[in-house]
């Protein structure tokens, strides 16, 4: 590419806008918007994502070439600001920001202060006071010593600790000048002696160096581990941002904070933010001093709080959404340095979405699409059972919403360890970014240290997790792997649970419970159910689990399983139906002894479910399962034997072990189950039949509405479906004739084998629906067990990107959705009033559902607390996909 070909890589922040995120990066497109729209912010430019991409692959020489560019830049910022860069009189100084074009908090490096020298320093001095100038001095040292030349950063921390001890005070901010120029010289040394290099006094040179250490940072380790957990690519990079510095840190006029819009934690409509006096933008983030609420810097300067509330509805009106901002007053002036859409928890991004559309902010519409699936079900995550509430040890700032119980541990990497094995609660000090792995693999965070805009803090509410942070009561020691509190004693491996709604630590562990949804959510899901062509059911078969997917909003039973009429105490019965030597044992034992217990259970799932569809499942297990193991029964045989017992005790453990033997399969998926059991004993269907019939029957006599509709599971052939059909309509004449009523009751499929998808169109000639049972058809599809897949080698799949995503967790679109979409296609073609759905478990997966919208099905059949997830999932597919 010849010279004036080459791409742009350098923009000044009038020259972007926020549509640019992909090349200046979040921040940068941001500020370059803030400053198109007169929002004030100090001047500057951003390097771009693509200079990012191509310092990666050429290095210094490509700095060297765009260089003119850069200067050309800084000579603007001159301009612009009346000072200059390295000069003695009235020097400039910049900061050098890293901005990825999606927000990865605190795991890039920044650089501030960049262009103080020996000299310059003295110019500072003469404008702002010599205090103010050394604090900045040093606070470069200790940043670019750290990030650019990579001196452990604990070194700086050290001396200054010794410093504040020498002096005699607490807070850095209480450091005289005298001691600031005292460190100054300490830290050049510090860089000396670890690097065998100068601090460079070069201003320019020290924009260079930072400039590729932000670069270089997105290959550092934290970030590179984020981006794994978040699953962000790695080739997108990072943009560098040259800011000129504005000042929070020049005496107590001076300051430096951040705002949300709403609140992060509960989306209440209020400015909720966090003020440091005298201080810069790093001491906040880092959750080194605890800051003061909002609102103190209301009562301290109301002004000042009053543009800064201006700004904030402002930036929340031109964005449509709740921005964090970050500000810096100096002396009196407002100035902000970063806008972005706040993160914030589930229960407020429910909060907000509603309250904006009902503000006339956003439509209902942007309300449904705003709130992600993933955020609903963490919203119906667990929280303390309040009948085993205990008295908290200790109350910290609730960081991040929802309970976990889990067992103490101090490290990081630990908690990456032993969280595989069993719930941990990570507690620390402080997190940093080297503690995201352990935040990841732990349950809960708890922190002695830091704000609700600390690292921890922001980190836990993106991942949902339940966090406490500045729960200064906590004394924790490190060596000793331990934390005291009052008179308690923690140890590693002790059970605490934490409730990160209320702040509260509590000793041992606690039972949590599902909560309930707000009313916001009842709203936003209502607003759902009005966009959503699909219907949502629920899979359920225990009448506590029906009555919790009805109050979730199923419109129906997708899937009532049947096999737990057979276990329990029906087992023996069960197991007399299949020891029985001939057919009119078995059908006595079933007609008189099974199918009346089985009448009740029937009705009161439809009791439960009147007035909706509820499709019940036949059976459908393999009957060795309700047999005894075979290695053990063979044993126990061996046992009797060798003890010499005889007679009728031995005589029924033979007669057990031939029929255990009998129905031995090497392949007991591919085996005696599904509807071939009903095939070959149409006694035990038959059972069934007349018992959902008779309890619907009987129900109906009573006045209610019972809509039962029968499911045959497995079916590969249409010839399958006519046989249990006339055994259905057999049993149904005989019952409404006996009963004197008739009930109208539906006779289904389920499509989850190959065979029955490719021969839809015949199956639908025989039925009222089809139900694609997706769990057994990605068995029968991949080949692959749903038992043992998982467990045995499906993740080395996924690990090595062989398949993208768990294909029992999210359909395997191209294989198994495309058998899906042909015999959706084919069976409406020949019966259009077919009602097909699904009820495998991606029928509460959001992504299956989207496809499930798109081949045009009826309706998604998912778990009970999953059904508000599907109830958002499938408007927001209708929304993307209109059909
Ligand atoms: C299925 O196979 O998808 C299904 C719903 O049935 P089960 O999980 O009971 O085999
Ligand atoms: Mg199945």
């Amino acid at each position: 590419m010849s010279q004036h070909e080459r791409p742009k890589y350098v923009y000044s922040f009038e020259e972007g806008s926020a549509g640019m995120k992909r090349l200046l990066g979040g921040k940068g497109a941001n500020l370059a918007e803030m400053t198109r729209i007169g929002v004030p912010v100090p001047p500057g430019f951003t390097l771009t994502t693509k200079a990012c991409i191509e310092y990666m692959r050429r290095g210094r020489e490509f700095i060297d070439e765009i260089w003119p560019e850069v200067l050309k830049h800084i000579r603007k910022l001159e301009e612009k600001t009346g000072r200059k860069f390295g000069g003695v009189e009235r020097p400039l100084l910049v900061s050098v920001r890293s901005g990825a074009p999606v927000s990865m908090p605190g795991m890039m490096d920044t650089v501030l202060n960049v262009g103080l020298n020996d000299e310059t320093v003295k110019g500072l001095a003469k404008l702002a006071g010599e205090r103010f100038a050394y604090d900045s001095y040093r606070r470069l040292l200790s940043m670019y010593g750290s990030i650019v030349m990579g001196v452990p950063r604990e070194e700086f921390e050290r001396l200054l600790e010794e410093k504040k001890r020498k002096y005699g005070v607490k807070a850095d901010a209480e450091l005289p000048a005298e001691a600031l120029r005292e460190l100054v010289e300490e830290y050049k040394r510090l860089i000396k002696e670890r690097t065998g290099r100068e601090f460079p006094q070069n201003p320019l040179e020290q924009v260079k160096m930072a400039v590729e250490a932000v670069f270089r940072s997105w290959n550092g380790r934290r970030a590179v581990k984020y981006r794994r957990i978040h699953g962000i690519p790695d080739d997108l990079g990072t943009a560098v941002n040259i800011v000129a510095m504005v000042f929070g840190n020049m005496g107590w006029d001076s300051g430096t904070g951040v705002a949300f819009t709403r609140n992060p934690a509960t989306g209440e409509n209020r400015v909720y933010g966090e003020y440091l006096p005298n201080a810069q933008g790093e001491d906040v983030v880092a959750g080194i001093r605890t800051p003061m609420h909002i609102d103190e810097l209301g009562r301290r300067h109301p002004e000042l709080y009053k543009q800064l509330i201006d700004v904030c509805r402002r930036l929340e009106r031109h964005y449509r959404d709740m921005q964090d901002i970050e500000f810096t007053v100096e002396q009196g002036r407002l100035w902000i340095l970063q806008t972005r859409t706040g993160k914030r928890t589930p229960l407020a991004a429910v909060k907000m979405a509603v309250d904006m559309a009902e503000e006339g902010l956003i439509t209902r519409e942007e309300a449904v699409l705003r709130v992600s699936p993933e955020d609903v079900e963490k919203l119906l995550h667990k929280q303390v059972d309040p009948s085993a509430r205990k008295e908290p040890v200790a109350k910290g700032l609730p960081a991040s919403p929802g309970a976990a119980v889990g067992k103490v541990v101090f490290d990081s990497d630990e908690a990456e360890e032993l969280g595989k094995r069993e719930p941990v609660i990570l507690v620390r000090p402080e997190t940093t970014p080297e503690d995201v792995g352990g935040m990841a693999a732990s349950q809960g965070i708890l922190t002695a240290r830091g704000g609700m805009t600390s690292h921890a803090a922001v980190v836990a509410r993106g991942m949902g997790k339940p966090c406490i942070v500045g729960c200064e009561a906590i004394k924790i020691d490190l060596e000793k792997e331990e934390f005291r509190v009052g008179d308690l004693v923690v140890k590693k491996g002790d059970w605490i649970t934490i409730d990160g709604s209320t702040g509260e630590v509590m000793a041992g562990k606690l039972p949590l419970v599902e909560p309930k949804p707000t009313a916001e959510l009842e709203k936003l899901l209502k607003w759902a159910d009005e966009i959503r062509d699909l219907g949502v059911y629920a899979n359920a078969d225990l009448p506590a689990d029906i009555a919790k997917a009805i109050e979730l909003g199923a419109e129906g039973i997708g899937l009532a399983r049947t096999e737990h009429m057979f276990l329990g105490d029906r087992l023996p019965i069960f197991q007399r139906v299949i020891l029985a030597e001939t057919e009119e044992e078995r059908r006595r034992i079933l007609m008189e002894e099974l199918m009346p217990l089985q009448k009740e259970d029937f009705k009161e799932i439809l009791r439960i479910a009147d007035g909706k569809k509820t499709i019940i499942r036949l059976l459908d297990p393999p009957l060795h399962e309700f047999l005894p193991n075979i290695r053990e029964l063979l044993a126990e045989v061996a046992k009797l034997e060798a003890q010499g017992v005889r007679g009728e005790e031995l005589e029924e453990k033979r007669r057990l072990l031939k029929k255990v033997e009998d129905l031995y399969e090497f392949n007991p998926m591919l085996g005696f189950r599904v509807c071939r059991l009903g095939v070959v004993y149409p006694e035990i269907y038959e059972a069934q039949i007349r018992a959902i019939l008779e309890a619907a029957a009987e129900l109906r006599k009573q006045g209610l509405n019972p809509r039962p509709a029968i499911m045959i599971p497995g079916v590969i052939h249409k010839r399958e479906l006519e046989e249990l059909k006339k055994l259905v309509e057999k049993v149904a004449k005989e019952v409404f004739e006996r009963e004197g009523v008739e009930v109208d009751y539906e006779y289904g499929t389920m499509i989850e084998m190959p065979r029955a998808a490719l021969t839809a169109d015949e199956l639908a000639e025989v039925v009222d629906f089809f139900s694609f049972g997706t769990n057994d058809l990605t068995q029968t599809v991949l080949g692959m067990s749903r038992d043992d897949a998982e467990r045995r080698f499906l993740h080395v799949y996924i690990e090595k990107g062989i398949l993208p995503e768990n294909p029992f967790k999210t359909l395997d679109i191209k294989g198994v959705g495309q058998l899906m979409k042909m015999a959706v296609e084919k069976s409406k073609r020949v019966k259009p009033t077919l009602e097909i759905g699904i009820c495998g478990e991606h029928g509460g997966d959001p992504k299956s559902i989207e496809f499930c919208h798109k081949i045009g099905m009826d309706y998604v059949s998912a778990s009970p607390f999953r059904i508000p997830v599907a109830r958002l999932a499938a408007a927001q597919a209708k929304l993307k996909h209109r059909r």
